[in-house]
């Protein structure tokens, strides 16, 4: 048996009773069962087209499924509940994401990342997460759910933007007064770079020197370099997940 840990989230219809309809189809599944589940939360949409607010929450399973049998199950039922995907991150019924399957790393492949790619910097994921996990450690960051939290929660928090340093200044002197809880820095050298624990690292183009490569083991980097047409919105979308 594994113990998983999932999130639940959506903005169309009444999204408290899909998620219990969710919870309740997982555990009828003889080889899943549901071991805790959060509380709800109401969470600000992210994203341009997101459209109203979400309700968020998260819950505790155990399974004999591999990963990604669950992710298989997770997507059906997200079907079932009436989900169509037409534009990404738009609005939807039920979004059931695996953020962790016991310790496991998966990467290879689109289809399944685990631990989900952007689960340690999302409040609308750590807040319901810390309610039933509070301790358990991220197995890529070495890090355990309150802390992840609690290192989001410093004001204001400290956001190196590494890349083009013209193209970073446009980005800080448009994005800087939306956000007034975070302090957004260019880097370019190492030197620039909050402490270990402090705050998010943003990478915005491919890595070249080595002095990068290094530093992109850092806890709190983030690569938002694959879409350079879109990169307003994706760190406006990241500083608007980190609940900033
Ligand atoms: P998002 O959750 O980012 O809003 P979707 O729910 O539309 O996006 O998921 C898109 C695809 O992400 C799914 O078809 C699924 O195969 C893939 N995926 C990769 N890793 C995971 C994961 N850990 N949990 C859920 N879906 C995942
Ligand atoms: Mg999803």
């Amino acid at each position: 048996m594994t113990t998983c840990l999932i999130s639940l989230g959506g903005n169309l219809g009444d999204v408290a009773l899909a998620i219990d309809d969710a919870l309740r189809r997982l555990q009828r599944n003889p080889e899943i069962g549901v071991l805790q589940r959060s509380s709800l939360f109401r969470t600000q949409p992210v994203g341009a087209d997101a459209g109203s607010e979400f309700v968020n929450a998260a819950a505790e399973l155990e399974t004999s499924l591999t990963a990604h049998q669950l992710l298989g199950q997770l997507l059906a039922i997200e079907t079932e509940l009436g989900r169509v995907r037409t534009i990404h991150w738009g609005p939807r019924t039920l979004d059931l994401d695996l953020l962790f399957f016991g310790n496991a790393v998966i990467n290879d492949s689109p289809r399944l990342i685990v631990p989900h790619p952007m689960c340690w910097y999302r409040r609308f994921v750590l807040d319901p997460l810390a309610e039933i996990a509070p301790h358990f450690v991220h197995p890529g960051k070495h890090v355990s759910v309150v802390e992840l939290l609690r290192r989001l929660l410093v004001r204001p928090l400290p956001i190196c933007l590494v890349g083009d340093a013209k193209q970073v200044e446009m980005l800080i002197a448009d994005l800087q007064p939306k956000f007034p809880n975070a302090d957004l820095r260019c880097c370019h050298r190492l030197r620039d770079a909050p402490a270990n624990d402090a705050g998010l690292v943003i990478q915005l183009a491919p890595i070249t020197s080595s002095t990068f490569a290094v530093w992109s083991h850092h806890i709190v980097w983030l690569d938002a370099s694959g879409h350079p047409d879109r990169q307003h919105q994706d760190i406006a979308d990241i500083l608007c997940s980190a609940g900033l």
